[in-house]
């Protein structure tokens, strides 16, 4: 329990909400980060974890994450993230008593908390969900839930042309080489994208299966499983499956010039975009490249619904990266430094105007 104490006493966020859930033996920790750009939006994950303590560390990092990708944005919310630290994998009743509680407290918080999916939660759980309460996100005008992952997808694509011009001087994808690592929902759509933009694309999962069925639908190669798929020889390395993947192990075996992926938290510290510029690989921020799913369900929230619009709005994240790269550029410092730099200027204009 001190652990949990420390955590809190150092956190430098809004508020965390904590509840245990007794007839499931859960723990459930709503971090609300920031909503100085407006109310506090985030997914819900449901894992199992080692202690309750490495539940909450993780809901606060991916919070504070939040507040920097809806700042970078800078569509009108704050951020936030829920964390469910279940003691077991949960099905039927069990599973909805649960969610149904997590919805009562979630109400509480009167719409000062936005959810939706994140890792562990299924359509079936925001359907079950909405029957609970009305403060979720990520839903059409007719109120049907949507599905983040292609707009997801289409950011990458189009912070990986972003990184070609900016490293190479031509934007386009022909003939470029690119692995995708982890063929998911997000990873399934963009290798689909990058090979009709005319990619030469390589795809790895740790489910062999997924990749395979990728790759065969999408005229990709899949990579063999003892291949090293840190050091294949290509253009651009795209993250698409777990953080942290970008460590000293990894970052010396690299042979790309640019990474750019969906993953969240690619740098296991922040010193690895050093190593990463030292190596003169372009990194393009992770939460600036996958912004794509929050930017259509801001502009959902807006009712605009057709998936062409949503497409077109999501393509700023080509702008934003540019000018992210552009900055770093002229400061000789590293695209995050660029990127924080953005957040914070974004934050404090907001509350200087009040
Ligand atoms: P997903 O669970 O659908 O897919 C992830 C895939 O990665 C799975 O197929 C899994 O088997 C595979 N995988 C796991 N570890 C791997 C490894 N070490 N090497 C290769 N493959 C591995 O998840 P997703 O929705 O596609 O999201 C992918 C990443 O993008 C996650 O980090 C997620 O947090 C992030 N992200 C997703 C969205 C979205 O719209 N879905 C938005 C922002 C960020």
């Amino acid at each position: 329990m001190r652990e949990i104490e420390k955590l809190i006493e150092t956190w430098d966020g809004l508020a965390v909400l904590t509840e245990f859930d007794r007839p499931t033996g859960t723990w459930i920790f709503v971090c609300i980060h920031d909503n100085t750009l407006g109310p506090s939006t985030g997914g819900t994950r449901i894992a199992c974890y080692d202690s309750p303590a490495d539940g909450l560390r993780d809901a606060m990092r991916l919070s504070e994450g939040m507040t920097q990708k809806w700042a970078a944005v800078n569509l009108g919310f704050g951020g936030a993230k829920a964390v469910l630290a279940v003691p077991h994998p949960m099905e039927g009743a069990e599973r909805e008593g649960l969610l149904e509680r997590y919805a009562g407290m979630i109400n509480l918080l009167g719409g000062n908390f936005l959810t939706g999916e994140d890792m562990g939660i299924t359509s079936a759980d925001m359907e079950f969900m909405a029957r609970h309460t009305d403060h979720l996100h990520g839903y059409d005008v007719d109120g049907k839930k949507v599905d983040p992952s292609p707009y997801t997808a289409r950011g990458v694509l189009t912070a990986i042309e972003t990184a070609l011009e900016q490293k190479f001087g031509v934007r386009s994808l022909g003939g470029r080489r690119v692995v995708v690592q982890g063929a998911g929902n997000v990873g399934g759509h963009l290798v689909r994208m990058l090979t009709e933009a005319g990619a030469e694309v390589s795809v790895t999962d740790v489910d062999n299966d997924r990749a395979r069925s990728v790759a065969s639908e999408c005229g990709a190669r899949l990579i063999n499983s003892n291949e090293d798929v840190y050091s294949i020889d290509c253009d651009v390395f795209a993250p698409c499956a777990v953080g942290a993947i970008l460590n000293r192990e990894t970052i010396p075996r690299l042979n790309c010039s640019i990474v750019a992926g969906s993953a969240n938290n690619q740098l296991d510290t922040a010193e690895d975009v050093e190593s990463l510029r030292a190596r003169d690989i372009l990194y393009a921020p992770d939460y600036i490249v996958n912004a794509g799913g929050a930017i259509s369900f801001a502009y959902l929230g807006q009712g605009i619904s057709d998936p062409a619009e949503l497409m077109a709005r999501v393509d700023s994240i080509g702008t934003n990266l540019a000018e992210i790269l552009q900055e770093a550029a002229e400061r000789n410092e590293s695209s995050l430094a660029a990127a924080e730099r953005r957040v914070a200027r974004t934050l404090e204009g907001a509350r200087d105007r009040g």
